[in-house]
């Protein structure tokens, strides 16, 4: 570690109130390589991590956006499959810098991390021409219990930055009814009967979405299966389109 006062090992044990205090009022480290962050800079990751932002898999396959071995257009799970999430595209890899950035907002309480996210999706975002022609944005919900122990969303603010960049507007059409367990956690079929019917349009939205082309907003993506369940119950509403754009694929 640094010179400074700083770092997540010097904060270790304090809370994430405290922490959330110290990291305005201190010099601190960057979340990934522990470098200087100059005093009065927002940034939670030094210039030259947020320079290394892995860029997303490549060859891709062309619906979910997942890694492939071979350059062919879809990975086999998406290979001459319909999908209610038509498309997802990343604007990073998860791995290096990345993963650092959703540990601080999704373990350490740091919003702040999460704007920083959000800013790198609102810049990345013209790179995608298929992220064009959307109507709004939909943050992809949480559990409200999750919600109220995390203090925020960290989907909501992601979409935050992604509609001050494009002037979309934000549409949170959706709720979490079910499925408030950590996916990530969960392998592939475990996950699947977990978020299956886990999202709906809230009452009173459906004729809102219907006919929109509704763009979905999440931090990272695995295996798409949320995305795809958030996606479903968008389009069983009437929504005319639904894809995902989310800061990290892992
Ligand atoms: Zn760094
Ligand atoms: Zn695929």
């Amino acid at each position: 570690m640094t010179g400074t006062f700083a770092g997540a090992s010097a904060y270790h044990g304090m809370g994430f109130l405290t922490e959330a205090a110290l990291h305005i009022l201190l010099p601190r480290a960057c979340a990934h390589c522990r470098g200087d962050i100059p005093l009065g800079d927002a940034e939670v990751l030094c210039l030259s991590c947020r320079e290394l932002l892995p860029e997303p898999p490549d060859p891709a396959c062309l619906r979910c956006g997942g890694t492939l071995g071979v350059r062919r257009d879809f990975c086999r799970s998406c290979a001459g499959r319909l999908f209610a999430c038509r498309l997802v595209r990343a604007a990073a890899a998860h791995r290096g810098p990345a993963v650092s950035l959703v540990h601080a907002f999704k373990f350490r309480g740091l919003p702040c991390a999460a704007r920083a996210a959000g800013r790198f999706m609102a810049r990345e975002f013209a790179r995608h021409g298929e992220l064009a022609g959307f109507d709004a944005l939909v943050p992809v919900p949480l559990h409200p219990r999750r919600e109220r122990q995390r203090g925020y969303n960290q989907a909501e603010i992601l979409a935050r930055e992604v509609a001050a960049a494009t002037g979309l507007p934000i549409m949170c059409f959706l709720e979490r009814r079910h499925g408030k367990g950590p996916a990530w956690r969960m392998g592939k079929e475990e996950r699947q009967t977990e978020l299956s019917g886990a999202f709906a349009v809230r009452s009173g939205c459906e004729k809102d979405t219907t006919g929109k082309r509704l763009l979905l907003i999440d931090d990272v993506c695995a295996t798409a299966t949320t995305l795809e369940e958030c996606a479903r119950a968008l389009r069983e509403a009437g929504a005319a389109d639904a894809a995902g754009w989310v800061f990290a694929r892992a």
